[in-house]
């Protein structure tokens, strides 16, 4: 049996951002993962580009990873396009009358897992369990355990669940969650194309489909299709230039046509929230807290600020000999980072029920929104600032 102040299950962006955070404390911390060592490292091209407001720009600075990311797989996100079906109408957020340069960035997933490893790695007090699963967990008012696969056990004086929107440790330590599994899927693809995006990002509710395209670098974009499981199945098991022509006569030729370069990924979307996300000497961190739809970017985007709160209230406590898995401070873990996220998922949750829904008054309702959010400015202004400051 390992003794350890906090353990960590899952080293996933969230659990590496939170155990980075934690640097210079003094603190002993196990991040306990299924993937190996070498997976984390050389994390493998997943499809996802996060968009990453300049707050998390900043926390990833602050946290030594952003640094690491290769220059060439960053991209800025200029603007963003809405479209619903056949309409012309656009309702575009972009950064004028504003002192920034950009909306966002985009970088890809695999890059900000490998760099917040590689800054975490060779932490002191950091201890890797790598490719080992928790099988059971538990906590009580004067410690934490978890048990792994091998039958070992670790014990600590707080427990963080960062283990996905799937979250096992959540039902374990007996925390209920709303889970709204949306039966469609999400296709995502690199391509690249004829035209210029210009660093607009594009949403188009379609009839019958959801097409998002994200400006990389270069004349290339990430290609974000949304439709049924099993007609996503189909199409991302075309060969790449079929795939290519689909995805061109899908989005109309906009970007002229569209050639393939990697392979397509398939996410099925379920939505997540946590009744709690605090329990006694426990806290839940990333996905396992909020597992956000993708449409509005912004699930990584919480679960950093979330891993970073937590974190900053743990070091503070510890650098005045307190308890770090006092039901105080993480009840204010809980409250502030509940504050921050509420508005964000239930506005996804709205964007969401609208654009998913297919019947004829459903479509006019979205038209009518569109329309009247691309007159009034308060509403694209309380949108760009989200976009600027979360
Ligand atoms: C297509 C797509 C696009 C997205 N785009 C954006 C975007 O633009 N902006 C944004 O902010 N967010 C975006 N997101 C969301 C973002 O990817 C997630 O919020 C983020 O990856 C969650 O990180 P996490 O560390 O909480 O969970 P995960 O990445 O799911 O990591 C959980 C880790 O826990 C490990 N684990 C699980 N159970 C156990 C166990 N029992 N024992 C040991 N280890 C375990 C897993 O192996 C894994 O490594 C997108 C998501 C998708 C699917």
């Amino acid at each position: 049996m390992s003794k350890f102040d906090v353990i960590v299950v899952g080293a996933g962006p969230a659990g590496l951002a939170f155990a980075r955070a934690l640097a210079g404390t003094g603190l002993s911390l196990a991040v306990v993962e299924r993937q190996t060592r070498e997976s984390l490292e050389n994390a493998a091209f997943d499809g996802r580009e996060i968009a990453l407001t300049h707050r998390s720009v900043a926390h990833l600075r602050d946290l030594g990873a952003w640094d690491r990311i290769d220059p060439a797989e960053v991209a800025p996100l200029r603007e963003a396009r809405v479209f619903n079906g056949r309409s012309p109408l656009a309702l575009s957020f972009d950064t004028a009358g504003t002192d920034a340069d950009r909306l966002g960035t985009l970088i890809p997933n695999h890059c900000i897992r490998r760099a917040l490893f590689a800054a975490t790695k060779d932490q002191p007090g950091f201890t890797l369990v790598d490719g080992a699963t928790v099988k059971a967990a538990g906590t009580d008012r004067k410690g934490a355990w978890v048990e792994l696969s091998d039958g070992s056990r670790l014990e600590g004086r707080l427990l963080i669940a960062a283990d996905s929107r799937f979250s096992a440790i959540r039902d374990q330590l007996g925390i209920g969650a709303r889970i709204n599994r949306l039966g469609k899927s999400m296709m995502v693809c690199r391509v690249t194309h004829e035209g210029d995006h210009e660093g607009v990002a594009t949403e188009w509710f379609d009839h019958g489909q959801t097409f998002a395209m994200l400006p990389l670098n270069g004349h290339m974009s990430s290609a974000v299709l949304t439709l049924p499981s099993h007609e996503i199945d189909r199409i991302a098991a075309l060969p790449r230039d079929a795939l290519g022509q689909e995805l061109t006569r899908r989005y109309h030729r906009r970007l002229g046509a569209m050639q393939v370069v990697a392979d397509p990924q398939v996410y099925p979307l379920a939505v997540t929230w946590s009744r709690h996300f605090a329990a006694t000497r426990a806290a839940l961190i990333g996905d396992a807290a909020v597992g956000m739809h993708p449409v509005t970017a912004h699930g990584f985007n919480l679960g950093l600020a979330g891993a970073v709160r937590l974190a900053a209230l743990i070091r503070q406590a510890a650098a005045r000999g307190r308890d770090i898995g006092s039901s105080l401070l993480l009840r204010r873990y809980e409250a502030g980072h509940r504050l921050a996220s509420r508005p964000v998922y239930d506005a996804t949750a709205m964007i969401v029920g609208l654009y998913t829904a297919e019947d004829p008054a459903a479509r006019l309702a979205r038209h009518v929104t569109l329309k009247a959010a691309a007159r009034l400015p308060y509403i694209r202004h309380g949108v760009r600032q989200l976009l600027l400051q979360h």
